[in-house]
């Protein structure tokens, strides 16, 4: 049986800490305590997982700052181009037709028609 005295070496830090200084777990019934002590752990979310939470919290952020419109490398059409394409869908057009004009693809000519892409193109 072990005593609160032991000591184990953290595999992170490489010191040894008083037992109590890993968390246990348990695994299939049994109890297990954790390799590296509880300030590596610590110190481990702080660098690791709460960064990434925050980058998760802001991809908007990065979406509002990324190239769109004409300057996103994978552009086929300018702000012009699409100007004229919602021109024709008004005079009812349809997307087919209009994408065989422009040379992309029909789902292009509709996303533009559903507000989904160029949408920041008056
Ligand atoms: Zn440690």
């Amino acid at each position: 049986m072990m005593t609160v005295c032991e000591k184990k070496r953290c595999t992170k830090c490489g010191q040894w800490h008083q037992l109590d200084m890993f968390e246990r777990r348990i695994v299939r019934g049994r109890s297990y305590l954790h390799s590296h002590c509880k300030p590596c752990r610590k110190a481990y979310f702080r660098a690791e997982y709460r960064p990434g939470r925050r980058k998760y919290r802001n991809l908007d952020d990065r979406y509002y700052t990324l190239p769109h419109g004409e300057r996103a490398a994978s552009a086929k059409l300018t702000a012009h181009d699409v100007r004229l394409i919602r021109g024709l869908l008004a005079d009812g057009l349809s997307c087919v037709v209009i994408a065989g004009k422009f040379e992309v693809a029909a789902s292009t000519v509709w996303a533009i028609r559903e507000g989904m892409t160029w949408s920041r193109t008056a």
